[in-house]
């Protein structure tokens, strides 16, 4: 049975906030330098080669903090934050993780390698149904870093927060966008986005997201936000910051350089009167287990934010009701909101990950059964789809016919959101686009909207 809530350090960390200088000095761990990590030597030689090929198609990085903290290298690889980060082999089709390792094998160049993953990543639907649309424009300039999708919120792609502090295996978002590096750049992006929101009486959030807003320093995050306190927008209501920082890095609010400052930007956006909602990233109730980053969200609170919670749900990794339900708990006793569970998107990974909407509707009840009301504030389990976001409310029988029910809780069309809607009942659908209306009717009643 394995303790997901104590590690003899994190005693340690949690007395007034100190932190070993070794443990707080933040090591990225790539396919460059992976073999430093002193646990790897406890892989076979199959896994190492796994990282290497899979490492060349998607995205990897981890850090000291998660190999030394949350891995739990004893159960490793079935470990859930092991996988969570290091790539593993049937993350690729057995023809694609061939044709990867034969070139390898055959020290191929890495040009030739690079062109191979290429054409994989192409294979693996890197942009699904619905991303690069909504893009506002304002006085003819399309703002490109920001989507708005729903009437009330707008989200925006800072351009230097587009990497993190480790990548999740399940993200296809790896960095596209190579940052232009300087503060200018940041200000200038900014201002046309205050010109949009002051156009747009009808948005009262704006979600900072990425990659990882918070990997970028304090200074230039300030760029960012202090423009738009200035601008002292009305009807801006809220601020959301969408990160992993607490569960991949907590000390960025503990003991990096600027840590300090960061908490004082939070103080700043609470104190002029806006709310600020940190759109944080759990996966695992491990992740909330060490000293660190119950710290960081005490230090967070502290400031007059919130942190509301989030996370896909995911085979091998936490597709266990009790595992939900430990996670939710113990977020509400740390004074964090439960969000948002999301069914995995249909990109990447996720003929790995991926779970039948029946089971993830069993589980996500299951789990939600066995939590105070305090954490019902969850929602899910939920499609982000072109439409909107689906969730699937149950399964049910109607005039004979087994059906699922879902619901629109966000939707590019406002009027669609809280009607319950039915499909047939298909015990192997993972996702919206498997889903056919139920009744005999040709298209779902969003389909007909011209919206
Ligand atoms: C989820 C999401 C939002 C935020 O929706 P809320 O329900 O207000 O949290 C905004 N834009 C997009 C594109 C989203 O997927
Ligand atoms: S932290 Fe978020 S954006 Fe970064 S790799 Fe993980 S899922 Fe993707």
């Amino acid at each position: 049975m394995q303790t997901f809530f104590e590690s003899p350090l994190s005693s340690v960390l949690s007395k007034d906030y100190l932190t070993p200088k070794s443990l707080a000095h933040y090591k990225s761990f790539t396919l460059r330098n992976f073999r430093e990590i002193p646990q790897i030597r406890r892989l076979s030689a199959e896994q190492i080669e796994a990282i290497e090929v899979v490492g060349r198609v998607l995205p990897f990085k981890t850090n000291n903090y998660v190999v030394n903290e949350l891995i739990d290298w004893a159960n490793v690889p079935n470990d859930p934050i092991f996988i969570l980060n290091f790539p593993q082999k049937d993350m690729l089709k057995p023809d694609q993780y061939e044709m990867i390792a034969n070139l390898m094998k055959h020290n191929a160049g890495v040009d030739e390698i690079d062109q191979a993953a290429m054409k994989i990543r192409w294979e693996l639907n890197p942009h699904p149904a619905g991303q690069g649309r909504n893009i506002p424009t304002y006085e003819g300039i399309k703002l490109k870093g920001s989507q708005h999708k729903y009437r009330e919120t707008i989200l925006f792609f800072p351009s230097h927060g587009q990497t993190c502090h480790a990548y999740c295996t399940f993200c296809f978002r790896w960095p596209q966008f190579v940052g232009m590096n300087d503060i200018k750049f940041a200000m200038r992006e900014t201002s046309l986005l205050i010109n949009y929101i002051k156009n747009h009486p009808e948005i009262t959030d704006l979600i900072f997201t990425g990659g990882d807003p918070l990997v970028m320093s304090t200074k230039l995050l300030a760029a960012y936000i202090n423009p738009i306190l200035k601008a002292n927008i009305r009807h801006l209501k809220t601020i959301r910051i969408g990160s992993k920082a607490l569960s991949y890095w907590p000390y960025r609010f503990l003991s990096d350089d600027d840590s300090e400052s960061l908490l004082d930007l939070f103080n700043n956006i609470t104190r002029s009167g806006k709310h600020l909602s940190i759109m944080a990233h759990f996966n695992h109730p491990r992740e909330l287990g060490p000293g660190a980053a119950k710290d960081a969200i005490k230090r967070i609170r502290e400031t007059g934010a919130e942190i509301r919670t989030q996370s896909p749900l995911l085979r091998r990794i936490n597709d266990h009701p009790e595992v939900w339900a430990r996670m939710w708990q113990t977020q509400v006793e740390l004074g964090c909101i439960p969000y948002y569970m999301f069914i995995v998107r249909d990109t990447g990974t996720h003929q790995y990950f991926e779970i039948p909407l029946e089971t993830a509707w069993n589980i996500f009840r299951s789990a939600y059964q066995n939590v105070s009301g305090l954490a019902r504030t969850v929602r899910g389990p939920s499609m982000s789809a072109r439409p909107g976001k689906i969730q699937v409310l149950g399964i049910s029988e109607i005039q004979g016919e087994k059906v699922f029910v879902l619901r629109f809780l966000q939707g590019r069309n406002p009027d669609w959101v809280g009607k319950p809607f039915f499909a047939r009942y298909d015990k192997n659908a993972n996702w919206l686009s498997d889903l056919k209306p139920a009744f005999n009717e040709k298209r779902f009643f969003y389909e007909t909207d011209p919206s």
